[in-house]
C-alpha cells in the first residue's frame, strides 16, 4: 500500500441484498482480493444451515442471549428478519475501525438504515440479482429452505430491492467476478474522496482559510 493511502480510521462498508442474491460468494471473492478487510461476523438466533460454522458464518445464540445483548446496548444495529434476530457487535466494529481497519457488514435493509443513522460516513452498497426469476432459481438451487420459506424470501426480496434507492451504490450480481470487481472499484474510489485526502492538499498549500 502506498504511503499516501494510509488513513487514520477504517471504512465501514455495508453490503445488503436479498437472501439468495449471492452475497456470501461475492464477499468471499472480495475478501480474497482485499485481505485487509475485516468481515463482521453477526449474531443470529436462526438455526445454522448445513455447513455453517459458529464463529465463522455467524455467532449462533439463543433468543434470550440476543435480547440481553439488545438490553445491554452491545449491538451497533439489529433487526428481525423472517422470524429471527440478526445483529452486529458494536465492540468489535469500533475496535477494528479505531485500528484503521476497514470493516464489511453483510446486513439487511433495516439494519443498514440504522447504520446510516449512527454512522453517516459508512459506504452503503446494494447487491441486486439480474432478475426476480434468477433469484428464484438461485434460492431453489441452494436447496436449504422449505418452499414456503423460499416464497417468503422472494416476497421479502421485492420489498428489499425497493430500499436500494437509499444506498450509495447499486451493483448487479450477474457474475461474481464482475460484481466483486465493481465493489473493489467503489472502495478504491471512496479512498480518493477529497474529504479523506484533504491533508495531502494541505501538505502542499498549508492550512486553508475555511471562509475562503
Ligand atoms: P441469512 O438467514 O440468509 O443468512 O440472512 C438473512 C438476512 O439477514 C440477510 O439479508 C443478511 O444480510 C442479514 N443479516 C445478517 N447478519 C445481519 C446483522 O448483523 N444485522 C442485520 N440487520 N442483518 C443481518
Amino acid at each position: 500500500m502506498r504511503a499516501i493511502q494510509k488513513k487514520k480510521r477504517g471504512e465501514l462498508i455495508v453490503l445488503s441484498g436479498p437472501s439468495g442474491v449471492g452475497k456470501s460468494t461475492v464477499i468471499a471473492e472480495l475478501l480474497g482480493a482485499r485481505r485487509d478487510i475485516h468481515f463482521s461476523v453477526s449474531f443470529t438466533t436462526r438455526q445454522p444451515r448445513t455447513g455453517e460454522q459458529d464463529g465463522v458464518n455467524y455467532r449462533f445464540v439463543s433468543r434470550e442471549e440476543f435480547e440481553r445483548m439488545i438490553a445491554d446496548g452491545e449491538l451497533l444495529e439489529f433487526a428481525e428478519y423472517v422470524g429471527n434476530y440478526y445483529g452486529t457487535s458494536l465492540k468489535v466494529i469500533r475496535e477494528q475501525l479505531d485500528r484503521g481497519v476497514d470493516v464489511l457488514l453483510d446486513i439487511e435493509v433495516q439494519g443498514a438504515a440504522k447504520v446510516r443513522e449512527r454512522c453517516p460516513e459508512a459506504v452503503l452498497i446494494f447487491l441486486i440479482p439480474p432478475s426476480i426469476e434468477e433469484l428464484s432459481r438461485r434460492l431453489h438451487r441452494r436447496n436449504t429452505d422449505a418452499e414456503e420459506v423460499i416464497q417468503r424470501r422472494l416476497e421479502k426480496a421485492r420489498q428489499e430491492c425497493r430500499e436500494s434507492v437509499n444506498y450509495d451504490y447499486l451493483v448487479v450480481n450477474d457474475t461474481v467476478m464482475d460484481a466483486a470487481g465493481e465493489i473493489l472499484s467503489i472502495l478504491q474510489a471512496e479512498q480518493c474522496r477529497t474529504q479523506k485526502r484533504i491533508h495531502l492538499a494541505q501538505g502542499i498549500t498549508g492550512p486553508q482559510d475555511e471562509e475562503a
